[in-house]
């Protein structure tokens, strides 16, 4: 997760990054006041996250509901995939999210002889990075957050709301990948900022800065947002 120093981009640019999200922390404050993300077994988080590939977080959160209540002991899920497909049908594509969700059991059950993450708190970050990445589904996105909330690791995980943020204050071309995103904020970023800084622009994706019809009117970044006023 890391950027090479050549790659760091320009004062400028850093320099706008800095501002902006000063002006994001003072409209919507997850700095200082940061909310947690993180559960006692970082495989949580890790499942949770695969549930909410592709869809928002009420299904997702429905569906992690129904799968405990379902099969309150992980193993249980591990011999009921039909149950499995059946418990997470809220979070939609249950075929494709049950069968990772198992197969990610099934290895964490074959490496630590548990069904339990735990470990990986004790593990070097590479290590760790690694380790998930060799799982079906769980891409970059997926990995930079179960690094950031659950193992306290920095990383900066980049959404939708982030990438379309990214991409107005043009910092990133439409062409851009998700993972070169975070590689950006990761060179620029200071890492106590990471989890404040990438809730206040989810936030602001959410609450201003809209896919559709962003409200550029009463936002307090419109003076040096390069996309201010383009949506009316
Ligand atoms: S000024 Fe408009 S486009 Fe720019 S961040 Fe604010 S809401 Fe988004």
């Amino acid at each position: 997760m890391k950027q090479a120093a050549s790659e760091i981009p320009p004062k400028r640019v850093r320099n706008h990054v800095v501002q902006v999200l000063d002006l994001l922390e003072d409209l919507w404050r997850n700095e200082r006041n940061p909310p947690r993300l993180g559960h006692d077994d970082p495989l949580e988080g890790l499942i949770l996250t695969v549930l909410s590939q592709n869809t928002n977080d009420k299904n997702r959160d429905r569906a992690y509901a129904r799968l405990r209540d379902a099969f309150p002991e992980w193993e249980e899920a591990l011999n009921d995939p039909a149950g499995l497909a059946e418990a997470i049908k809220p979070a939609g594509l249950s075929l494709i999210k049950s069968g990772r969700i198992a197969n990610i059991l099934e290895k964490v059950r074959e490496s630590f002889g548990e069904i339990s993450l735990h470990a990986l708190r004790t593990w070097e970050p590479a290590r760790v990075v690694e380790f998930l990445r060799s799982f079906a589904g769980v891409g970059p996105k997926t990995i930079a957050c179960v690094l950031l909330f659950d193992l306290e690791i920095p990383a900066f995980p980049v959404d939708t709301h982030i990438a379309r943020f990214t991409r107005r204050m043009k910092w990133a071309s439409e062409k851009t990948r998700p993972e070169d995103m975070s590689a950006f904020y990761e060179a620029i970023v200071p890492k106590q900022r990471f989890l404040g800084a990438h809730v206040n622009i989810i936030h602001h994706g959410r609450g201003l800065c809209s896919a559709r019809s962003p409200k550029c009117a009463s936002c307090p970044i419109r003076n040096i947002c390069p996309a201010a006023g383009q949506f009316i």
